[in-house]
């Protein structure tokens, strides 16, 4: 089968691989019909998840037909329509059986990580049963595939551990696919107010199409300034950073308020200063989170009954054939304007 295969720091090829086969009963092998890429897969690339070896199938996100199943799956049979997750889980374990499924000690983040993942013509996904869902007749898989990774990951990582509440003040650092996924989902939470910051305006100015209240150019080094200007001088109760890098954490603990949250979403690869010689007197809280995908039961419910549009996130198509220009429109999207790419089987 035809697989885009991470082979050296810096490198990729599209090449053929072995198709994978059932290894465990609990398995089920899904002909993907539709992928995407990650930021996530960016940072593989560059060397940064020393979990993820050359020869790896990249991709954790999309949809699929079920090809076949294990003979211990019993929720899933060949032919079923499905939403790959990004977290596998077996639902038996300490971690699984608090909801934590992204810590789950035989599965986590694994999928094109430490197993090869969906950027392929065929996946194998371990625990089937609990890793898969069941899309319904007539819904957008396109949309859908939103929903494997960046839905769940703004709204647990940044709108749940954020504690957003109706007429909260919200600031989202980084307004890429994360970033304005947070955006969309805090939504369901009615903040008065939302700030966007990022360094470009074009990705701003979708984020005020998505319903951010107010927009933040960083470029100049007065983000702070603007956002404290913004809230009548006292912060925001909710700083959500979607980038990952020091500057954007440190931004957020410059403008969170008293009693406010700093949650992180950004996959951070170097050590961030925590000001704790203006932070200790302010009754705030940081949280970190890896996805557990445990939302995703409510988010299918939530596009279904259109309640949310992850679909406008979707900017670019590509075909598998063509993966490699997938991976440099996404990968320039200063230029490219590029959010999420679909590619398509
Ligand atoms: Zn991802
Ligand atoms: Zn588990």
């Amino acid at each position: 089968m035809k697989a885009l295969v991470y082979t050296a720091v810096g490198q990729k090829a599209l090449r053929e691989h072995p198709k994978p086969e059932i290894a465990a009963p609990t398995d089920a092998i899904v002909r993907v019909t539709k992928t995407t890429i990650c930021g996530t897969d960016l940072h593989i690339l560059k060397g940064d998840v020393a979990t993820c070896k050359p020869g790896r199938v990249l991709g954790h996100e999309g949809v699929g037909v079920i090809e076949c199943v294990g003979t211990g799956v019993t929720n899933f049979k060949a032919g079923d329509h499905v939403l790959i997750s990004c977290i596998t889980s077996c639902g038996k374990c300490d971690y699984c059986r608090r909801q934590m499924y992204s810590h789950c000690t035989t599965g986590g983040w694994i999928l094109g990580n430490s197993i090869d993942g969906t950027q392929a013509e065929f996946v194998r996904i371990p625990h089937a049963d609990t890793s898969l869902y069941p899309i319904p007749a007539g819904a957008d898989e396109e949309a859908l595939v939103m929903l494997s990774d960046i839905l769940p990951t703004g709204f647990e990582c940044g709108v749940l551990n954020g504690r957003v509440q109706p007429g909260s003040s919200v600031a989202i650092v980084g307004s890429g696919p994360i970033g304005l996924a947070a955006l969309l989902t805090a939504q369901f939470f009615s903040p008065a107010v939302i700030i966007m910051v990022d360094l470009d305006d074009g990705r701003l100015a979708m984020a005020k199409k998505f319903g951010a209240t107010d927009i933040v150019n960083s470029t100049d080094g007065t983000a702070a300034e603007q956002v404290m200007k913004l809230t009548g001088g006292i912060g925001v109760d909710t700083a959500i950073e979607a980038v990952g890098i020091p500057a954007t954490f440190e931004l957020c603990e410059k403008i969170v308020a008293p009693g406010g949250v700093i949650a992180n979403i950004g996959v951070h690869g170097t050590k961030v200063d925590l000001h704790l010689e203006s932070l200790w007197d302010r009754n705030m809280t940081i949280t970190t989170r890896l996805v557990d995908t445990s939302s995703t039961p409510m988010l299918l419910k939530s596009v279904g009954a259109a309640k949310i549009d992850p679909k406008q996130l979707i900017t670019h198509h590509f075909k598998l054939d063509d993966i490699i220009a997938a991976y440099e429109a996404f990968g320039h999207a200063a230029h490219t304007h590029a959010l999420k790419v679909i590619i398509e089987n």
